[in-house]
């Protein structure tokens, strides 16, 4: 990991590997709540809705560790790897749904919160059954591919009495927590100026060719929809959680012409806000990228690369390296999202902040395909 200004992570991750990372994130709450608060004891049943490479390799071995939440069904397309899940974590056969039968869902009190871990475009489809069904929905990001859908899942989780929250995993992260908190608190002055970028190489393993991150109806874009909105909640958390009120846009470059003959290759993008403040933004299937810099008056802080990956970021500020606990990121946002619903608490990653990102996105692609600055509509 490039971390050049870390101090000694070997004797951090000793004290840190002491810690589970539950205990870190009560350590840690960002809502005020005291550090003694009671824990709630009821754990909540999840099941993943898609057994991808996501749910497989992150979701999945997380909710073998999760404190308030744990793996009590699926919902796949495949009975089999279904049977495979259920023998794996210990969940009965009865709790395994296809796509097309999520009504059942409804009586099945082991399930609590349905987890969407599809490709963009079924999001909009898969949560709003959820909801019909009466569960608890958490949307993966992007939260669907255009503003329309977003507003059919916000609706149907309304309507269904149901909590919306999107797996925007870094909202309980420790250093992009201190970010947060350093804007919220204005410790050095607004941020003022930021500038991040987000991507990898698409193509490096061979079933890029066939992934559906390349296929625009799947994805509904190339990496603004799957990479880039991590820098744009970053912005935004710099921002306090305003949107900006324009963007700026163009694509390119364009290096593999055949590969991306669907979704952008590369974008880069600049944010304007109401008080004055701009980001400059750029997101990449081209290059691996990571990280996140924001400056103000009095002092900056920077998430050093990997700013967004699953690896432990490294917050450093003008006044030095920060010093935070490493977590799982899946297993702090499970828990984070269960304890916000055990607790009655707003979500730190509500559906409406999936909205405003996709509003975001929706002016970004306009603005880059007219070459015209474009006004982001709330
Ligand atoms: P994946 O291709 O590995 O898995 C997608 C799953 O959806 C598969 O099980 C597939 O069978 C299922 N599926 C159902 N209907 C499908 C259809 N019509 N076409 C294709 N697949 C279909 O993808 P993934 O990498 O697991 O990503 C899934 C979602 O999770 C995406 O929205 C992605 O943005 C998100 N994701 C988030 C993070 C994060 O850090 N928060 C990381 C990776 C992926």
């Amino acid at each position: 990991m490039n971390n050049p200004t870390s101090g000694s992570p070997v004797t951090r991750r000793r004290f840190i590997g002491r810690m589970s990372a539950a205990a870190a994130l009560v350590l840690m709450p960002r809502d005020g709540r005291a550090l003694d608060a009671p824990t709630p004891k009821k754990k909540l049943g999840v099941a993943l809705l898609g057994l991808g490479r996501y749910s497989a390799n992150q979701l999945g071995p997380a909710l073998r560790l999760t404190e308030h939440c744990r793996l009590t069904g699926v919902v796949t397309g495949s009975r089999e790897k279904g049977r495979e899940w259920s023998r794996s974590y210990g969940f009965p056969e009865r709790n395994i749904y296809g796509y097309d039968t999520m009504g059942d869902l409804a009586g099945n009190p082991d399930i609590d919160i349905v987890y969407v871990v599809t490709p963009n475009q079924l999001h909009a489809g898969h949560c709003i059954a959820a909801a019909k069904a009466g569960k608890h929905v958490i949307c993966e990001k992007p939260m669907a591919t255009s503003v329309s859908d977003c507003n059919a899942i916000l609706a149907a989780c309304r309507a269904a009495g149901v909590r919306l929250a999107v797996g925007y995993r870094l909202h309980y992260e420790p250093h992009h927590a201190e970010l947060a908190r350093l804007a919220r608190e204005k410790v050095f002055g607004p941020f003022m100026k930021m500038e991040g970028a987000n991507g990898f190489i698409m193509g490096e393993s061979a079933r890029a060719a066939t992934d559906w991150r390349l296929d625009k109806k799947l994805a509904g874009g190339g990496p603004l929809m799957d990479m880039g909105v991590y820098v744009i909640q970053a912005a935004c958390m710099a921002k306090v959680e305003a949107a900006p009120v324009a963007v700026t846009a163009s694509f390119g470059p364009v290096t593999r012409p055949k590969v991306f003959s669907e979704v952008e290759e590369s974008i880069q993008w600049t944010m304007e806000f109401a008080d004055g403040a701009v980001a400059h933004c750029r997101s990449s299937y081209g290059e691996q990228v990571s990280r996140f810099r924001a400056e103000a008056a009095h002092g900056w802080a920077q998430l050093e690369d990997p700013a967004f990956y699953y690896a432990e970021p490294f917050l450093t500020t003008s006044r030095g390296p920060s010093n935070f606990p490493e977590v799982n990121h899946q297993v702090a946002q499970l828990d984070g999202m269960a304890l916000e619903l055990l607790e009655g608490r707003p979500s730190l990653a509500p559906g409406e902040m999936g909205r405003r990102d996709i509003a975001i996105v929706e002016a970004i692609y306009a603005a880059a395909m007219s070459g015209q600055r474009v006004e982001v509509r709330s």
